[in-house]
């Protein structure tokens, strides 16, 4: 094996894909996450690792909705955690909202996740012994709100995902479907630029699954919020704008019609 991959290496597959390609073919959208060539090792042990990411490069644009898919193990929860600012990468690039944010001090990227970024994961993540209304108006004083401002912003999310009626509920009095819509409100407190989705329909039925996406959607055209979505199901994938295609680290695929892969001398095609 060789080195440490650094996510500059022309030799990385995927690496140096032109960003710039898929503006120039639609100038008028805006970027709101543009990940270049990132590269990311986990470490098991002393001479045991995984090359998680090996050059991913992919552009988001603003107001859109795109799903992740690829195999497991591809690197598309490491791609997106990175991309959110949960994690860093080891080589690469990753800009949000216009401004590069990799090599940032973890304190701004803890205030940049704060202001700018929702998160949906799998599980839901709700605290048990919460309603769902203080669910949502704990992430919000989280977000630098008062009580009374939070616990304001959480019924209005509540009605907005259809929950008016179980503001009061706890997390175990819900069904999934509608313990995922109270993550969706968590996750839209500090209304954020781009709300990041790790299989949030991966416990849900085929119908409730439906059902999530369509909420999605409807914040999606509302509000404008940009949604990543990382999915396995092939139904919630179709729902979103484009599909974008991870496989070994990489994006082989961005769904938006630009070449992805080098050619034999490792230049972009
Ligand atoms: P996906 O989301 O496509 O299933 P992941 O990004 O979760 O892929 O994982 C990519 C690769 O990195 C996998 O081989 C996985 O086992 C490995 N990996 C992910 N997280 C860790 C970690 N914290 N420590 C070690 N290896 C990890």
């Amino acid at each position: 094996m060789s080195e440490p991959s650094a996510g500059t290496d022309a030799t990385v597959p995927g690496a140096f894909q032109p960003a710039e390609a898929a503006l120039a073919a639609d100038p008028g959208r805006e970027v709101i996450v543009r990940a270049v060539a990132l590269a990311k090792r986990y470490q098991l042990g002393k001479s045991n690792f995984v090359d998680a990411l090996r050059g991913a490069t992919l552009d988001i644009a603003r107001g859109e909705m795109a799903a992740i898919m690829g195999p497991s193990g591809s690197g598309k929860s490491t791609f997106m955690h990175i991309a959110g600012c949960l994690d860093v990468a080891d080589g690469g690039e990753v800009w949000l909202n216009g401004r590069r944010v990799d090599g940032m001090p973890a304190r701004t990227l803890v205030d940049i996740r704060r202001r700018e970024i929702g998160f949906i994961f799998q599980g839901f993540n709700l605290i048990p012994t919460l309603s769902a209304e203080e669910n949502v108006a704990l992430a919000g004083e989280y977000a630098g709100m008062s009580r009374r401002d939070a616990l304001a912003r959480s019924r209005e999310l509540l009605e907005l995902v259809g929950l008016g009626d179980r503001m009061r509920h706890a997390p175990s009095e819900l069904s999934g479907g509608q313990q995922q819509r109270v993550a969706i409100a968590r996750a839209l407190v500090n209304d954020p630029d781009i709300v990041m989705g790790d299989e949030p329909t991966g416990d849900l039925d085929t119908a409730t699954s439906a059902e999530i996406v369509s909420m999605m959607r409807a914040v999606n055209v509302e509000r404008g919020t940009t949604f990543l979505i990382v999915t396995h199901n092939p139904e919630v994938a179709e729902s979103c704008d484009r599909i974008v295609r991870m496989r070994d680290g990489v994006v082989v695929d961005d769904g938006d019609g630009t070449p992805q892969g080098t050619d034999a001398q490792g230049r972009p095609q």
